[in-house]
């Protein structure tokens, strides 16, 4: 099969389209012909390489796969799979024995893996993943907007509903409305029937994301989001951060806390490492929540608003599995608003 893959870690220029040994799946997996597969930031980690992590290399990226069931393994108990059906790949592969996973908490699995991070993904033409990741999905939606769904729309949920608690009558400060995860957040939110104030890089995503139903959007690259943020609540600050940025805007977010407020964090786009004076967290009483992706359970929610239209993926752009280097780039450039998804 043609896949894009890298052979060392490094920059974008390490992804090269090639040919690839076809996944060989086991009794109990599923393998799916990619008919699309999002573009994550966790790609990026994963190519520029992890501390602690080894791959074995050449890897295959891509953690949002929505396909075609292309075989099935001689022993799979889960019923209703046949080939030819449309699938999403839940993106996060658990033990499914253990107290996390049968709490519904399967990404605190100890041998909780991503698909593309530490297994290989969806940028090729097939994909293979255990039956239980595969989820069956109608044609309400095309493959391309399928993608734009597992991780983003699961973290998102994860951060705002499950460890943020969001309710409505509260507001939330949702970071980078043009990101795919910022995209899914601000519907989410919306849905809460919270009031959501967001951020832009450039006026150009003004509207986009004023009709994604964010109620304040800033463009950061000309105001400051903490300022906005004040005279917009009125001096109070917000109940709820979402963060997935890291050093740029850790503390700034923090100052846009009210008492007892909340901050949830996924990412460190802009570094991994920031400061907190305990006194202001104490003397505040606030509260901060890692998260890290979402559980199955979660994703079927998720996945029931999306079918029911409730729920909208925002794709930005579409490119060929070959042009993964320029897709990349495009994100790296924050030149998209919403999800970039490629097509074998
Ligand atoms: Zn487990």
């Amino acid at each position: 099969m043609k896949a894009t893959v890298f052979k060392e870690h490094g920059s974008v220029d390490k992804l090269v389209y090639t040919n690839f040994a076809d996944p060989e799946i086991s009794p109990s997996e599923v393998l799916v012909k990619v008919k699309a597969c999002g573009i994550n930031h966790l790609d990026i980690w994963v190519r520029e390489g992890l501390p602690g992590v080894t791959l074995p290399l050449p890897h295959i990226l891509g953690c949002e796969i929505a396909g075609e069931i292309a075989g099935i393994g001689s022993e799979i108990k889960v019923k209703g799979l046949s080939i030819g059906q449309r699938v999403l790949i839940a993106p996060g592969i658990s033990c499914g024995k253990c107290e996390f996973c049968l709490s519904s908490n399967d990404s605190l699995c100890h041998e909780f893996r991503i698909m593309g991070f530490q297994v290989n993904g969806g940028y090729a033409e097939y994909a293979k993943a255990p039956a239980e990741n595969i989820i069956p999905v109608s044609d309400k939606l095309s493959f391309e907007e399928w993608a734009a769904v597992p991780l983003v729309f699961l973290t998102a949920w994860n951060m705002l509903k499950t460890r943020g608690n969001l309710t409505t009558g509260e507001t939330v400060l949702i970071h980078a409305a043009g990101s795919g995860i910022g995209s899914a957040a601000i519907q989410i939110a919306r849905l809460s029937g919270a009031a959501v104030i967001t951020t832009v890089g450039s006026d150009k995503k003004l509207e986009q994301a004023r009709e994604l139903g964010a109620d304040l959007v800033i463009n950061h690259s000309k105001e400051d989001f903490a300022d906005k943020v004040n005279e917009f609540t009125d001096g109070k600050g917000v109940d709820l951060v979402f963060e997935h940025i890291g050093p740029d805007t850790w503390e700034k977010s923090m100052l846009c806390l009210k008492r007892g407020g909340r901050i949830v964090t996924c990412g460190a786009t802009s570094g991994q490492t920031v400061s907190l004076d305990i006194r202001f967290l104490f003397a505040k009483q606030l509260s901060i929540s890692g998260c890290y992706m979402g559980s199955r359970s979660e994703l079927l929610k998720v996945l029931r608003l999306i079918e029911s239209g409730k729920l909208k993926p925002v794709v930005d752009s579409v490119y060929p599995l070959k042009d993964a280097l320029i897709a990349q780039t495009k994100m790296l450039d924050r030149k998209q608003f919403g999800k970039i998804v490629l097509v074998p």
